[in-house]
């Protein structure tokens, strides 16, 4: 399967206006796969236009069943090309094929969630009737009614690029909004395969659906963003960029859903048995640690941070690392250059500020080429230190250790941020009452998995607004419209 290099605006593949194109870098041989369209600000307009025609002069908004019907066929038309579509998304993110196919996150397991949009769809009640009532001595019959929010801009990052843009894309569509999704500028093909299925598999009509990549990450994302046109903004990425789109949506008052960073804490109360509980801590190293979920704060009872560092030596020596086209690997390479620097800098400053390195550190020895990074653990950290406060995004994990319950739990809660968390315990409900203390907004008890299509996520503090996935992650692109009927 050639990967698809156009941009998808109005109904038809383009290229971008300018003529102009990119490379699409492979992360683990830094070597050009191919090109994909640089799409500019002429193109967003385009763009734009075509989803607020679409919503406004189309009855997709109101006709449910045909919806779902587009629905059905897009998740079809991904079937029928998810084998390639795989290794394509495992070549531009650097995602070991493990976590590309069968239950990992990347391509399969996204597509087969789309089952729980077509179970629900033609549940979802539009319309409530919450009865008769005489407010301020005028009776009246009150109907509570849902419709789409309208014009949706999603803009994605690169670490689980099919996922986030189904995440967003699926709800957006199913809710009857019409789209602008802005894929980020390392993971094209991820976005334009989209537009291709769209195209050729589906009755979708023209411009409810517009994908555009392009090299500048900012440019055309911030012209989208602050778009009059646009309702609302779906945003994954770094809470800095974030907080800028939330400004800039401000300026006509835009809802804005956020799904930002993480910094997440796994405690380990004094009685959990680390030599099953630790094993947790491998998932640092999941897709080299480019998770805004990960656990990458370790919390240990001070007196047994001993035993933990053995564990830690043993389990972290078990990671396979390398080639992300080989079905063994855990992990590959981090996804560009200024990611990799931007994590060897962390690390440095981690020495720096005075941890102890326990393991890693640097560029694996083995591996020649590639954005490779060893699987790091730092011990004797402080909450203060910049690596335990700032999100690194590389396979990094910090040990920090700990008095007592209370201890851990206001060492968890002393950050910024607040995505998820886990707590392990020999006790379950002792691990219950200390993960309800946990101001995030998902949490794993004793090695529970809260990741499924009917599972509500997303961050507290500065790791977001909203909710992705399950019935909230649906909800987010309605708008409430109360009628009051004279009786
Ligand atoms: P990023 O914030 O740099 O970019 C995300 C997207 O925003 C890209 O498409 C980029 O081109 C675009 N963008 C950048 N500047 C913009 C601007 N001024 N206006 C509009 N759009 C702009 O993030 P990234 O480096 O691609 O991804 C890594 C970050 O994403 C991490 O911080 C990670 O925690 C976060 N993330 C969060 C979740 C979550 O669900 N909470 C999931 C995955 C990744």
């Amino acid at each position: 399967m050639n990967p698809e290099t156009r941009l998808f605006i109005d109904g038809e593949l383009v290229d971008a206006a300018s003529g102009k194109t990119y490379p699409n870098i492979n992360p683990a041989t830094e070597e050009m796969m191919g090109e994909v369209a640089d799409a500019g600000p002429e193109d967003m307009e385009k763009a734009i236009a075509a989803a607020r025609r679409a919503f406004d002069k189309t009855d997709w908004s109101t006709n449910h069943a045909f919806r779902h019907h587009c629905l059905q066929q897009l998740q079809e038309g991904l079937l029928a090309v998810q084998d390639e579509f795989k290794q394509q998304i495992s070549a531009e993110t650097g995602a070991p094929m493990g976590i590309c196919g069968g239950s990992g996150p990347q391509c399969e397991v996204p597509i087969s969630f789309i089952d729980f949009t077509l179970e629900n769809l033609p549940k979802f009640e539009w319309s409530r009737d919450i009865g008769i009532a005489e407010p301020l001595g005028q009776r009246s019959r009150r109907l509570v009614e849902k419709e789409a929010i309208g014009v949706v801009a999603a803009v994605t990052p690169w670490n689980v690029p099919l996922q986030i843009n189904l995440a967003k894309c699926i709800p957006a569509l199913a809710a009857g909004c019409t789209l602008v999704l802005k894929a980020a500028p390392d993971t094209p093909w991820s976005a334009t395969m989209l537009g291709r299925v769209i195209k050729e598999h589906t009755d979708i009509p023209a411009g409810v659906f517009n994908v555009i990549t392009a090299s500048d990450p900012a440019e055309v994302g911030d012209q989208l963003v602050g778009d009059p046109r646009v309702d609302m903004v779906s945003f994954t990425g770094s809470t800095t960029v974030g907080k800028h789109i939330m400004a800039r949506a401000s300026e006509t008052v835009k809802k804005v859903f956020l799904e930002l960073g993480g910094k997440s804490a796994n405690i380990m109360l004094d009685d959990a048995d680390f030599s099953t509980s630790l094993l947790s801590c491998l998932a640092v190293c999941f897709h080299a640690g480019q998770g805004c979920a990960i656990l990458t704060r370790l919390l240990v009872p001070k007196a047994r941070q001993p035993e933990a560092e053995e564990l830690l030596k043993t389990y972290f020596g078990f990671i396979q690392y390398g080639d992300p086209s080989a079905e063994d690997q855990i992990m590959g390479p981090v996804v560009n250059k200024r990611q990799y620097e931007r994590v060897l800098a962390y690390i440095e400053k981690g020495k720096a500020e005075g941890a102890r390195l326990l393991l890693g550190g640097g560029k694996p020895a083995h591996l020649d080429k590639g954005y490779y990074i060893e699987p790091t653990v730092f011990v004797d950290v402080s909450n203060d230190m910049t690596i335990a406060r700032e999100e690194i995004f590389g396979p990094v994990l910090c040990v920090i250790s700990f008095d007592d319950d209370d201890d851990a739990v206001r060492i968890a809660n002393d950050s910024v941020f607040g995505l998820s968390g886990g707590v392990y315990s020999a006790d379950e409900e002792r691990a219950l009452a200390v993960a309800r203390r946990l101001r995030t907004g998902t949490l794993i008890v004793n090695g529970g998995n809260y990741y499924s299509a009917d599972a509500p996520f997303g961050g507290y503090k500065q790791s977001g607004i909203g909710r992705e996935m399950g019935p909230e992650g649906f909800e987010e692109y309605l708008e409430t419209k109360t009628i009051a009927i004279g009786a």
